[in-house]
């Protein structure tokens, strides 16, 4: 309705219950506390005063829906039954760990409440309102071309707020009585927030946690990323609503314990990036979460599902000896981890290490990893305003394959679309991304990206040691295309030598397909949690599905066997890049299967090779027989951990 006023010269005010608002502020009309049906005054004042007075009881006419499309509330995924109090989540990367509650959704950095030069601040004010309205304006027609209209309601209204004159004018005034930019905008939001909150609607006092988006936008473009950064304790629990993967890495890792989200899934990227960086973290534990108390202590049992708020000290004594034990065994495990994994039958496993930069590729080496199972390549495409191109890229990967001392580096051609975003590719409106331009549909749709990378990729050295993946292959028609093209710009480049070319097998066609793909690919890999999504028709990043989403469903680990069976007709190995390989419990299982290779979180490598050894491939192929026939994920890990309990 403020869009309405917006749009006329004249002023507009709403009256209502005695009180007047600016019909151009969405928070002093919000601040009015009008419900549906009241009856208000609207004068207009000024040129156009008849038409906008017109324009603005329209617009109070017209019925809403309630909020604006606010995410449904986040319900706990974790069905087990816990002590009373205790939060229940998702295992998102396992681990026990102590420490003290910070929480990044409640984090308030510090201003300084007086400042000398009014004008000064009153310039960094505007220029920081301006900064974040374009930013939230840039979010806007992402999600719009996206076809994620709720998402664009959301950023409209933020939108809204941020140009709000009340605010501003509010803020403003505080500046010229002498206080800082950051202080009076602080102050402007906290007294419309107050305002919100005790008129008694829940509609309304939703629209607080708007209000302090917004702020800690504002905050945030005024004081730069270093002040705005929460305060960390040695061991630190980050507690948030949802963590954004750039705010787990700029943190600190050895300050970081463990992670606690109120939303997420077990294959979100922050849950990728937790594994790899050995954090236990429990993702999906709903809202209660966000009541833990900021620097409180707490115990999570990430492996086990849950979190003790208030943990006894015979608890915490048991968890420190447990960690303790825990890290010797790694120490242990560490030791060894630079031999091959070899099954107590003598079979090899490649146990090989998922990756995205060069920092991981040192860090996949110094964990004993054999090779690269998978390099994911959007890390070099997202958060900037135009693609890398091949220079850049082939310096990128270039510089992982040096560090890898003469391993093998499976890269992963761009992978995006679905629920890794890239703003400069104007991806069309889709109603539903994770059926729609993902994977290498996105490269079909954009040949001179795909062309880019390919050419970086073929101008690496040794060739001999790069192995091309695709991603999103559903049939062999694709992969022809793909190699097709490799082979005339190879030819172009007038090359001779050709990497090898692997098909990640993550849509159920390309298990069912997988004797035909591996006919002419050189190896499969799959990707169990693309798979598992589409397989059960779960979205990986639905939370309250995340209990659910269990690559170990028997319906996985058939299309497992079956891919399996597909690409031994023609002697072709397959892996598996999935978090699934990560779990430890599925290790016997995806050897039982026939798996060659299994590509983890680089930290997780001793521990994975540790418990190959530990197996026997011809036991292991039996029992599995007997798990294809569960009926749920839940009876194929009570028996896989009764058949092979971890140590
Ligand atoms: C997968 O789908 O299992 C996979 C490894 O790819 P990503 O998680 O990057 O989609
Ligand atoms: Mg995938």
């Amino acid at each position: 309705m403020q869009n309405a006023a917006r749009q006329y010269r004249s002023s507009v005010r709403v009256e209502f219950n005695g009180q007047a608002a600016n019909a151009r502020s969405v928070v002093a009309l919000m601040g009015l506390g009008v419900a549906e049906d009241d009856d208000v005054a609207v004068l207009a004042q000024g040129e156009d005063a008849a038409a906008a007075a017109a324009a603005v009881i329209a617009a109070l006419q017209t019925r809403t829906e309630s909020g604006h499309g606010a995410p449904a509330p986040l319900a706990s995924a974790s069905a087990r039954s816990l002590p009373a109090g205790w939060i229940g989540g998702i295992c998102a990367a396992p681990g026990l760990a102590i420490g003290q509650v910070v929480r990044l959704d409640a984090f308030e950095p510090q201003v300084a409440e007086f400042a000398v030069n009014a004008d000064s601040e009153r310039d960094q004010l505007n220029r920081a309102l301006t900064e974040v309205s374009a930013g939230i304006a840039a979010a806007i027609d992402d999600a719009l071309r996206r076809g994620q209209t709720s998402q664009s309601d959301i950023f409209s209204a933020h939108l809204a707020l941020v140009d709000d004159p009340e605010l501003r004018g509010a803020a403003e005034r505080d500046i010229a009585a002498g206080h800082s930019a950051g202080y009076a905008f602080r102050q402007a939001v906290r007294a419309q927030c107050r305002v919100l909150s005790s008129l008694g609607s829940p509609l309304l006092a939703e629209r607080v946690a708007d209000l302090k988006d917004i702020e800690r936008q504002v905050l945030k473009a005024l004081l730069g990323d270093a002040q705005s950064e929460p305060e960390l304790y040695p061991a630190s629990i980050l507690v948030a609503e949802d963590l954004a993967p750039s705010e787990l890495t700029r943190l600190p890792r050895e300050r970081v314990a463990g992670i606690l989200s109120a939303a997420g899934g077990a294959t979100g990227h922050v849950a990728i990036l937790a594994r790899a960086l050995g954090i236990p973290a429990l993702v999906a534990c709903g809202p209660q979460v966000l009541r833990l108390d900021a620097g409180s202590e707490v115990l999570l049992d990430a492996s086990q599902g849950s979190c003790d708020p208030a943990p006894a000290a015979a608890s915490l004594a048991a968890a420190r000896q447990a960690m303790a034990e825990r890290e010797r065994r790694r120490a242990d495990m560490r030791a060894d981890a630079d031999g091959a994994a070899v099954t107590l039958d003598g079979v090899r496993v490649e146990v090989a290490a998922n990756i995205a930069n060069e920092e991981d590729a040192r860090e996949a080496v110094r964990h004993g990893a054999d090779s690269v199972g998978l390099l994911r390549t959007e890390f070099l495409f997202i958060d900037r305003r135009d693609a890398p191109d091949r220079y850049e890229q082939a310096n990128a990967y270039q510089a992982v394959l040096d560090e890898l001392q003469g391993r093998v580096a499976i890269i992963r051609t761009l992978d995006v679309g679905g629920d890794k975003e890239v703003p400069y590719l104007t991806l069309p409106p889709e109603p539903n991304p994770a059926l729609g331009l993902r994977g290498i549909r996105t490269g079909f749709a954009h040949p001179e990206m795909l062309d880019e990378q390919l050419r970086a990729l073929l101008m690496l050295r040794p060739l001999s040691l790069l192995r091309i993946l695709v991603p999103m292959i559903a049939d062999v028609g694709e992969l022809r295309r793909l190699r097709r093209r490799i082979d005339s710009l190879a030819e172009e480049m007038g090359l001779s030598e050709r990497p090898q070319l692997g098909v990640m097998v993550e849509v159920p066609s390309a298990a069912l397909l997988a004797d035909q793909l591996a006919a002419e690919a050189d190896f499969l890999s799959i990707g169990t949690n693309d798979l598992t999504q589409y397989t059960l028709a779960m979205d990986r990043c639905n939370a309250s599905l995340a209990a659910s989403l269990d690559a170990m469903h028997p319906a996985l680990l058939r299309l497992i066997e079956r891919t399996v069976a597909g690409a031994s007709l023609h002697g072709k190995w397959v892996g598996v890049c999935g978090a699934l390989a990560s779990d430890p419990l599925a290790t016997p299982v995806l050897i039982g299967l026939g798996v060659a290779e299994l590509s983890v979180s680089p930290g997780l490598v001793p521990e994975i090779k540790a418990r190959v050894r530990a197996l026997d491939q011809q036991a292991c192929l039996k029992r599995v027989e007997q798990l294809l026939r569960l009926d749920s994920a839940a009876e194929v890990r009570a028996q896989a951990a009764e058949w092979w309990p971890e140590a």
